[in-house]
């Protein structure tokens, strides 16, 4: 192991790695990015000729927002553990560690060690995709890959995505390509979604699983007090780290969710539950998002094991969209829009974040219990995110870019290609309706069908007004007053403006005092 002088890591076993000849001799070198970490799907020549394989640790990185410290161990960790595997097996690797950013590290090198060709795979971040070109332009010595962790071609959907074309109609087209749950021409069991029977509530005596886990080991511990020492004022706890670190783990991670929960994914996949911030999902997001997984290695192992176990369709047909249908389509979104759409409001809201989402600290039991476990994991499972945590921020009137820092550096499994449609487009309409056909917002009512948050909360869900009432329920009519000219342009949401205008003076007046006399209270905060 190779490390610069301006940072000295604990490190231990990594090390010991070395080059066993100096990198002086070496002309062809692989970069081998943090989210990529499975050389089964490096390019062929890499695997037969066996290049020096480099890695970039920027401690720059770690530092440029509070990323949880959790994030931060699996990153590191899974990263370390990957570069001690490609040892172990017989690769050169050289394992750079710096203060600088990735950028700044791979220029010193290239400039270090003239002779350098730099092979890597096609990226997803935007600031690092620009960095890359500019070291080609300057360099001439860059040669980009494809990116084979991913099913589908950018080019051949982007201009689509950007006129609006919607995720159904990507998925299907992605179904016909990967030919995955069909018959011939035609969907397996004759429909492409059965997402209508996917939204039913956890019923009280029902078994969860537990959620897979994996005890931290020495490189993952060194790591863990590396964070500490280094960024203890970043976001969330460290002490019940227990993500796979290594494709073998998440590999174990996979077969956990497929023999545990995805019988049951279908049917509950929009419910939440005091407690639980796995239940039917599967978890495998910081897996798929860091490469120790692919998203075809998933969807075929889920596939296979469905056949063989009768899973029901609408459970096996509801997991292979969210990988083959929103997350190959949200990548493709990023691309598309990218980098206009980073200053996206859509609304123009310009409040801070809400105090409640660095602390958890609120009465609103149901914020309470899906950001705990946020601060405890970095992880809870998309309903939470949307349903509750991103409709809260819309119905506060908070900056949707706060929102988008927020769930970036707060998550597990969170890149900005990933978090940024999801925050941007998907919950909080910033980007005017590309993404969703309209605003995500929500009343308590949506919340207590699809949870058991409001029986233990001081406020009331049935109460509409006043200070005991449930405040998503005052705030939801409140945004549909305030924001009626998007809804009346809507024609599947103009009903909303209808039925506000209906209720008499003295409702309407109720709704708009409770509301504003809560957000003139609500405790904000921003220091990012
Ligand atoms: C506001 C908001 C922010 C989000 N931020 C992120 C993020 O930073 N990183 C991230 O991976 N996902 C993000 N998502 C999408 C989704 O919530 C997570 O992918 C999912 O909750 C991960 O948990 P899981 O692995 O148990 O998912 P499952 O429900 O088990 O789904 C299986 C897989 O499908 C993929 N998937 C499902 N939905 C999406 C989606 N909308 N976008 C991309 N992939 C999807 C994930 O890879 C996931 O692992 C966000 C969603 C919202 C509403
Ligand atoms: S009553 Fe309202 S604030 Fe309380 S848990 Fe239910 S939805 Fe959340």
């Amino acid at each position: 192991m190779k490390s610069s002088n301006h940072i000295r890591p604990y490190y231990k076993e990594i090390d010991q790695i070395l080059p066993q000849r100096s990198a002086d001799s070496y002309t062809k070198v692989y970069l081998v990015w943090h989210d990529q970490l499975q050389v089964e799907y490096f390019p062929e020549w890499v695997r037969e000729e066996r290049p020096l394989l480099l890695f970039i640790e920027s401690a720059h990185k770690a530092k440029s927002r509070p990323y949880h410290k959790q994030k931060l161990m699996f990153v590191l960790s899974a990263m370390r553990h990957f570069a001690l595997e490609c040892h172990q097996n017989g690769y050169p690797v050289w394992y750079e560690s710096t203060s600088q950013s990735f950028e700044q590290g791979l220029i010193r090198l290239l400039k270090k060690y003239e002779h350098w060709q730099l092979h890597h795979m096609e990226l997803n971040e935007w600031d690092s995709i620009q960095a890359l070109k500019q070291v080609q332009k300057q360099t001439n010595r860059v040669t980009t890959y494809r990116n084979t962790f991913f099913l589908a071609d950018i080019e051949e959907f982007e201009d689509r995505i950007k006129k609006g074309w919607r995720m159904e109609f990507f998925y299907r087209e992605m179904r016909r390509k990967t030919g995955y749950l069909m018959e011939g021409e035609h969907p397996v069991g004759g429909e492409w979604n059965y997402d209508k029977e996917n939204r039913k509530k956890l019923p009280k005596n029902l078994n969860v699983p537990e959620i897979f886990r994996v005890e931290p080991d020495a490189i993952t511990l060194e790591v863990k007090h590396m964070i500490e020492d280094w960024f203890p004022h970043h976001f969330g706890e460290t002490s019940s780290f227990a993500y796979a670190v290594t494709s073998d783990e998440a590999q174990r991670a996979l077969e956990h969710f497929l023999q545990t929960r995805l019988h049951s994914f279908g049917p509950y996949e929009d419910a939440m539950a005091t407690g639980h911030s796995v239940l039917f999902h599967s978890q495998l997001s910081p897996y798929l998002n860091a490469g120790l997984l692919s998203a075809s290695m998933v969807c075929e192992a889920a596939l296979s094991y469905s056949v063989q176990h009768e899973i029901p369709i609408a459970s096996i047909e509801g997991f292979i969209r969210q990988i083959i249908g929103w997350r190959e389509y949200i990548r493709i979104y990023y691309h598309a829009m990218m980098p206009e759409i980073r200053t996206a409001n859509y609304f123009g809201f310009t409040e801070n974040l809400p105090q409640l989402f660095w602390d958890a600290d609120t009465r609103l039991n149901c914020l309470r219990q899906c950001i705990k476990p946020v601060i405890e994991d970095a992880y809870t499972h998309h309903i939470p995110r949307l349903m509750v945590m991103s409709n809260f921020s819309n119905l506060t009137q908070t900056n949707p870019r706060q929102l988008n820092e927020w769930f970036w550096f707060s998550f597990i499994d969170a890149y900005e290609w990933v978090v940024l449609p999801n925050v941007l487009g998907m919950s909080t309409f910033a980007d005017g309706g590309v993404l969703a056909s309209k605003p995500y917002i929500a009343g308590g009512n949506y919340i207590n069908k699809m949870s058991d948050y409001c029986s233990n909360c001081t406020y009331s869900v049935k109460q509409k007004t006043g200070d005991s009432a449930c405040p998503f329920n005052y705030l939801y009519w409140n945004f549909i007053d305030d924001q009626r000219e998007t809804f009346q342009q809507n024609g599947r949401a103009n009903f909303m403006v209808n039925t506000f205008d209906k209720k008499n003076v003295e409702e309407k007046k109720a709704i708009k005092d409770s509301a504003h006399k809560f957000l003139s209270q609500l405790a904000r905060k921003w220091n990012n």
